[in-house]
């Protein structure tokens, strides 16, 4: 009986005699047969330094080695697992190496295996006779089969023959089943990573212990844990069929959805309940004493109409601020669809009834941008006060002392705002721009600002918090990375907002078209924006082709539109030269504004046209998105051109094309999370970005859904998991949940 049977040859070791605390998963990776020294450390290099770690270390990819070739059969390309014997083997002196050639074969034909490299030892072990399986791509040379550089199982018996195959499942790792792939760690192969799973599982699947509870498994059919991870690892077959490679790989199989439910159960079991904790808070009700009134009157100043998805999101929020707990709400809605002058009517109730408010926005710009809606659009009927990092310290000093006083005002500002010396009276509603923009760190920050203590029952009292988005969140992110907010999305655009013709423009001919428009537009009086990803040479290391603000505003300007004026704007200036050539802008004087992203928010001139984007295929697509909403804001009708680098990749050209076809910007970021992951929403949100290792957001929106209503459902019947049923649940959050927890917090 040549091939290893389960559970045999097994050390001895226990490791409960090593102190190891806590269940076996927690089991050192060091009692795995097969894990020495050096590869315990490659493993712990990568934090996997217990089984249970081991054991969750998935495969990259799948190959099918159910079916054995014969060599007669092997065709070029193929990658084929065949059983034969050793011939012969020589060694081959080839320019200062030894190249070792097997030649093997069965009874059908001969096959050379080939190594430019062979491992120390190797060769010893190609003894004529020996009976190998060997994988790996197909070449044929000189009319005949090789393989270079194979993977070998030896002790194979006559696997031909089909030894244990009772079951239809072999028990070996390497052949006749569909094997598993691991991503190499530290030139440690996969072949040698599946002999130490297999391994592992065979002794340790058992001490993968359900956390979910079992009613939830039986509800989804889904797997026991262990069975499901050992099939990830070593997927077994089923009555006649196969596992299909394809299902594995797209994590489209009982096992996975076992994994992907779980993780999202999690999740969305500590977030909800979050959201309950905060919910439980207290805060100040507003709108009764005149503050609803006070919202709803000043809405009538504004010189246009609301927009019914602006006045649902009016009374979502007024709604939240009459309960006596804090709103934690996020208000997402397109570039242009008018979240501004929502927050300042919502805070005008609070104000109306003798409070205070802050909105804080992440650049100078927007936060001044603000302050003149204040004015303007309200006729100062808002009061308002501005407050960065410009403002002069005489300023500042009597500003703070307003502060100080009481007096009811919003403060509109910068990070300037949670400086230490900013101390308010008594701030209860704290409104944030752009929220993505601010770390978790931040807006704790100036939500302590407004904290306050209840003098009779010494509990804390805190401020309202509405936050601003104008990246639309896919509705799977406002479920994990924003499911303790409740969400408010503005759909609908303001009427009378011209469309933007937006074109990919990719080679020289239509890049000539492009500008010729851009001309064409500039010589009617409108402006344009040309925005580059770098503001200067030398941050363009390794990428020298790259187009940087600093060297085209002067090529622009010297050499494609000498006729009008050219103004740059990036990040890197300072704040008084940067208000300089925005009001030149504003005002006309400059008709082509040169910048980096720093106009991606908050700017607002009617009268531009064209927004130029060089280089687009390095920005991501809410982000273009985002630029191309600085333009179609006045009467006339407006042009987005993404250029792109010629050589840009087909994936890539058809990643921006959604734009062209779009201007939805919900369906936009649908498109980009599914393309580039949630990083590119979450900003520095959550450092750590979201804990799923398996689940994947939009491929797997529908157990995100099932798991969210699960969670919603056991908080409601069982929130502090007492019942018997859920005490395996209860368990892991007691000694997991708090790192996870952790992660979550974002007040
Ligand atoms: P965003 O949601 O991107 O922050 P803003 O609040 O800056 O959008 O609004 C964009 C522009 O639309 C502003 O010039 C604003 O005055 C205008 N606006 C907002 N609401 C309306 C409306 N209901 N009708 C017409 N114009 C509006
Ligand atoms: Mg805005």
């Amino acid at each position: 009986m040549p091939l290893k049977a389960r559970s045999v040859t097994k050390s001895n070791r226990s490791p409960s005699n090593n102190g190891s605390p806590g269940s076996p998963a927690d089991t050192p990776i060091q009692f795995v047969k097969g894990v020495g020294p050096r590869l315990g450390a490659v493993f712990q290099s990568r934090g996997i330094s217990t089984v249970k770690e081991l054991l969750t270390f998935f495969p990259r990819a799948y190959e099918d080695r159910t079916r054995l070739l014969r060599v007669a059969d092997l065709v070029e390309g193929v990658n084929a697992t065949v059983a034969v014997r050793v011939q012969s083997m020589r060694k081959i002196p080839a320019r200062g190496r030894t190249i070792l050639e097997v030649r093997t074969g069965d009874e059908s034909g001969t096959l050379a295996l080939k190594w430019f490299h062979a491992p120390r030892g190797m060769e010893a072990r190609f003894k004529p006779g020996t009976p190998i399986v060997v994988t790996g791509a197909v070449k044929i040379f000189m009319g005949r089969p090789e393989i270079i550089h194979p993977e070998i199982s030896w002790n194979v018996g006559n696997p031909a023959a089909g030894d244990a195959q009772d079951t239809g499942n072999p028990t070996t790792p390497d052949i006749g089943r569909v094997v598993p792939i691991y991503t190499e760690i530290e030139g440690v192969s996969s072949r040698v990573l599946r002999k130490v799973l297999w391994e592992a599982l065979q002794k340790y699947s058992f001490a993968l212990t359900e956390d979910l509870p079992e009613t939830l498994r039986a509800k989804h059919h889904l797997p026991e844990l262990a069975k499901a991870v050992r099939f990830i690892h070593f997927p077994e077959q089923e009555n006649e069929t196969p596992p299909q490679v394809n299902d594995l790989v797209e994590f489209n199989t009982p096992a996975h959805a076992r994994l992907i439910y779980e993780e999202f159960f999690k999740f969305e079991y500590l977030i909800l309940r979050q959201r309950l904790r905060m919910e439980k808070q207290l805060a100040i009700a507003f709108g009764a004493n005149g503050g609803r009134k006070g919202a709803l009157d000043l809405a009538k100043l504004l010189p246009f109409e609301l927009t019914a998805g602006q006045k649902k999101a009016v009374e979502e929020i007024l709604n939240d601020l009459s309960q006596p707990h804090p709103m934690n709400r996020l208000i997402q809605g397109d570039v242009g669809s008018g979240k501004t002058a929502v927050a300042f009517i919502s805070a005008s109730c609070v104000l109306a009834e003798g409070y205070q408010a802050a909105l804080m926005a992440p650049t100078e710009i927007l936060a001044e941008q603000h302050y003149k809606t204040t004015q303007k659009l309200l006729n100062g009927r808002l009061n308002a006060a501005l407050l960065t990092g410009k403002t002069p310290a005489a300023e500042r000093a009597t500003l703070l002392a307003r502060l100080a006083s009481g007096e009811p005002l919003l403060l509109i500002g910068t990070h300037a705002l949670i400086e230490e010396p900013v101390v308010f009276k008594n701030l209860a509603y704290i409104l944030i721009d752009e929220q993505h923009r601010f770390g978790v760190e931040q807006r704790r920050a100036l939500r302590m600002k407004g904290r306050s203590t209840d003098k009779e029952t010494g509990r804390a009292i805190l401020p309202h918090s509405l936050v601003l988005t104008a990246t639309p969140i896919p509705r799977t992110l406002a479920l994990t990375a924003y499911g303790d907010l409740a969400v408010t999305s503005i759909r609908e655009l303001p009427p009378g907002r011209q469309p933007i013709q937006t074109q990919v423009v990719r080679d020289h001919a239509s890049t000539q078209r492009a500008f010729e428009t851009i001309r064409g537009e500039l010589r009617a009086g409108r402006q344009a924006y040309f925005i580059y990803p770098l503001v200067n040479e030398s941050e363009a290391e390794g990428f020298t082709r790259l187009k940087s603000a600093v060297n085209e505003a002067e090529r622009l300007q010297n050499e494609v539109f000498p006729e009008f004026k050219v103004g740059l704007l990036h990040g890197q200036q300072k704040p008084d030269e940067k208000a300089k050539i925005m009001a030149g802008f504003e005002k006309g004087e400059i008709q082509i504004l040169v910048s980096t992203t720093v106009v991606e928010v908050g700017v607002d001139v009617p009268n531009a046209t064209v927004m130029a984007i060089q280089h687009a295929e390095r920005f991501g697509l809410s982000q273009l998105h985002q630029l191309r909403g600085r333009v179609g804001r006045g009467m006339h009708s407006s042009f987005c051109f993404l250029f792109s680098h010629p050589r840009t990749g087909e994936t890539t050209t058809q990643r921006l094309e959604v734009l062209e076809q779009t201007q939805d910007g919900f369906k936009i970021a649908e498109a980009d999370l599914d393309i580039r992951g949630p990083g590119e929403f979450l900003g520095i949100r959550q450092s750590g970005g979201l804990p799923f290792r398996m689940a994947h957001l939009v491929r797997d929106q529908e157990w995100l859904i099932k798991a969210r209503d699960d969670a919603t459902a056991l908080l409601r019947e069982d929130p502090d998991l007492l019942h018997n049923e859920n005490s395996t649940l209860r368990r892991f959050f007691e000694r997991d949940g708090h790192v996870q927890f952790e992660r979550l917090k974002t007040s």
